[in-house]
């Protein structure tokens, strides 16, 4: 149950994600028996642009389905969770669902509210890979808490499900993102950590391997809901794009929002640090929609 933040170890090298080529298939099917073929993971009539970017229906990783053209917005459930629906270039209303890490391969569901009433659409989740790392933390605190600071870390860890819970109206300015900061990219999203050998919970989020000070940048619009001094993340900042699309950024060094901030895309939310359980100074920035963290990399196609 830790959660995110650790910079890849010196002596690790550079993590590899290991990709196993990922089967896209499934064919999207409806309560009614109509099945809609699928073809390169996008519906195969002319799918729009963000079912075309952004669809990797993998642990981790997002589906795009298509809901129709209805001029009324449909609404949509995944796993009870209010889910973001947008209209695609297409002009079809597409359902962007988040898919949890440890998702099970397979049939999913997604519950539709529209004009023609209540409808199921399944799709297919598929495997995907993720690499292991091995770091090496002096801080053995870090690996393994107290009981005073496990209180202090669950106390935190609720207040932070309780943000990415959250599901407000409206939004988002835009569902590709800006990267939050300009530099490379170190631990990928997914990555199977080893604290001291001991496993933890895989890499919820993208790191960038940037000095300290480096601005942080919102990716998109939106308001900010916490601002916090946590014992694994360090200084953080949560940001509310709106329709459960959620960003936060880790171990910073100084933050210059305050709770409650409409904030605009490309505005600056703070300075990179190592705050928390950092071994140096770096960018842990996490996606979630619909409550799950999904790999932010799929945001920056195109960057
Ligand atoms: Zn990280």
């Amino acid at each position: 149950m830790m959660p995110a933040g650790v910079r890849e170890s010196a002596r690790g090298g550079a993590p590899r994600a290991k990709m196993t080529p990922v089967r896209l298939a499934g064919g999207l099917l409806c309560a009614f028996g109509m099945v809609a073929a699928m073809s390169g993971g996008a519906a195969a009539h002319a799918a729009g642009f963000i079912a075309r970017t952004l669809h990797q229906p993998v642990p981790g990783g997002v589906a795009v389905l298509s809901l129709g053209a209805s001029e009324r917005k449909p609404s949509a459930r995944y796993d009870a969770a209010p889910v973001m629906v947008v209209k695609d270039s297409n002009d079809e209303w597409v359902a962007i669902v988040g898919i949890d890490l440890k998702a099970a391969r397979g049939r999913h569901e997604l519950r539709v509210e529209g004009p023609e009433g209540s409808r199921r659409l399944v799709f297919e989740v598929g495997h995907k890979e993720y690499a292991s790392q091995h770091i090496k933390l002096k801080n053995q605190a870090h690996v393994t808490p107290d009981p005073e600071q496990l209180k202090r870390y669950e106390r935190e860890y609720a207040e932070q499900m309780e943000a990415y819970a959250r599901f407000r109206p409206g939004g988002p300015s835009n569902v590709l993102l800006d990267p939050p900061v300009k530099g490379r990219t170190s631990s990928p999203f997914g990555l199977r950590r080893f604290f001291n050998g001991e496993e933890r919970n895989p890499h919820s989020g993208l790191d960038f391997a940037v000095p300290r000070g480096t601005p942080v940048q919102a990716p998109a619009d939106g308001v900010v809901t916490i601002v916090g001094d946590y014992f694994f993340n360090g200084r953080t900042v949560f940001v509310d794009h709106g329709q459960g699309f959620i960003t936060m950024y880790c171990h910073l060094d100084a933050v210059s929002v305050d709770v409650g901030r409409e904030v605009k895309r490309g505005e600056v939310l703070g300075r990179v640090g190592a705050t928390g359980r950092a071994t140096g100074p770096h960018l842990h920035w996490n996606v979630s929609l619909n409550g799950n963290r999904v790999d932010p990399a799929i945001f920056l196609k195109g960057r």
